[in-house]
């Protein structure tokens, strides 16, 4: 397989796409590290609790890969974490000698117009969905550069293409990843390394159930709201899958001349 024995790195790999990612490149004969974080120790949190369970999510999922024969273990790590993210990429360096394919998954949401919206929503979004990006995508790279190639595929938005109300953080942090991708795939072309971005409409995680509550009208229930967020927002009526995107991430894994892009999987959304 073209992907046999390449070693990726997935954050936010216990869950929603990035579960889908690390099942999918480990089809592909990838071995997988699963990253997590199980509490996040900073105001940096979409949920009500500080213990968020990523990292246990992800033993679960290296626990089902191995259970299917895939070489494949779990770290924990808070991808706004400078030296977490670092003791990721040494970690798995020291389990499989190399990473060649990083993935960033890891991201939170919060709904709140901006008259309502705080400092700490500000900075709680930009901290894991824009400077988590940054970290990862710098300590990845300087192994990269060292092994002598990768590719690196950071997980943006439709937010990252356009604004949407009670989202302009969110948003602002889906931009953010773009142009964080496009510069940076600039930067690490001549060293053998790609980077791009991935751009999902709707898909059922966690996530969105969380925006589905948000978004609710009077009266609406989570699932009817999710259900008319996809009428009227996906022209095909449907959501797209973890499985699209992790098919899109193998498509990026095997490209070697396709940089600096974000590629949009939203159903025509964004048409
Ligand atoms: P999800 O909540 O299942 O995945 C997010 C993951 O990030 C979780 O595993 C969570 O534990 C992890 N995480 C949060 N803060 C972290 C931190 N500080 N350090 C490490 N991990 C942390 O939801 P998802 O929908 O699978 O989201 C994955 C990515 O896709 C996110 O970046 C999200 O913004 C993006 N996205 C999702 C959708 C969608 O419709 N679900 C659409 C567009 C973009």
């Amino acid at each position: 397989m073209r992907l046999d024995d390449k070693v990726a790195i997935v954050t936010g790999g216990g869950t929603g796409i990035g579960k889908a990612v690390a099942m999918r490149l480990a089809e592909e004969g990838v071995k997988i590290v699963v990253a997590g974080a199980d509490v996040i120790n900073t105001p940096y949190c979409q949920y009500e609790s500080r213990s968020i369970g990523g990292y246990t999510a992800a033993k679960e999922v290296a626990t089902e890969l191995q259970n299917n024969g895939h070489d494949t273990i779990a770290i924990k790590a808070d991808v706004t974490k400078y030296m977490q993210v670092q003791e990721l990429v040494k970690q798995t360096v020291a389990s499989f000698h190399r990473v060649d394919i990083v993935v960033n998954c890891a991201g939170i949401i919060t709904f709140r117009y901006v008259s309502e919206l705080s400092e700490e929503d500000w900075d709680s979004v930009m901290a894991v969905n824009a400077k988590g990006t940054f970290l990862v995508n710098k300590v990845a790279a300087a192994q990269m550069q060292k092994q002598g190639g990768g590719k690196i595929i950071n997980i943006s938005s439709i937010a990252g293409k356009r604004g949407s109300s009670g989202l302009a953080h969110y948003t602002a942090s889906k931009f953010a990843v773009i142009g964080f991708t496009q510069a940076l795939a600039k930067e690490v072309a001549k060293d053998n390394i790609t980077v791009n971005a991935l751009c999902p409409g709707i898909i059922g995680t966690q996530m969105w159930k969380l925006l589905s509550r948000a978004r609710a009208l009077p009266g609406e229930t989570k699932e009817q709201s999710y259900q008319r967020n996809i009428r009227d927002l996906i022209p095909q009526g449907v959501p797209q899958t973890g499985e699209d995107i992790a098919e899109a991430v193998v498509f990026l894994a095997v490209s070697d001349h396709v940089t600096g892009q974000s590629i949009t999987i939203d159903g025509g959304a964004t048409a």
